[in-house]
């Protein structure tokens, strides 16, 4: 199962790992990337996921971890470009 990142209010950090949902919860009101450096670092150091390239956060498996859409407005993956 694939890691997904969601939404939610009131987390002690800008970005929370919940094994129990294998989900990656982001706070909102935090800059992108700051939001998204949080999250490589969970997915890379935490998760082992391999070295993501080019603004790409990866799975531990190699696929592509999707951002919300209230996250990454513009509907890209690769939020860095926005
Ligand atoms: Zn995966």
């Amino acid at each position: 199962m694939c890691i997904h990142i969601s939404m939610a209010d009131n987390l002690p950090n800008i970005a929370v790992w919940d094994p129990d949902e294998v989900s990656i919860r982001v706070a909102r009101g935090f800059r992108l990337s700051d939001v998204l450096r949080e999250v490589r670092d969970i997915l890379m150091i935490d998760l082992g996921a391999p070295a993501s390239r080019g603004g790409l956060l990866q799975c531990f498996c190699g696929m592509r971890v999707e951002l919300p859409h209230e996250l990454a407005p513009c509907g890209l993956l690769t939020a860095e470009v926005c």
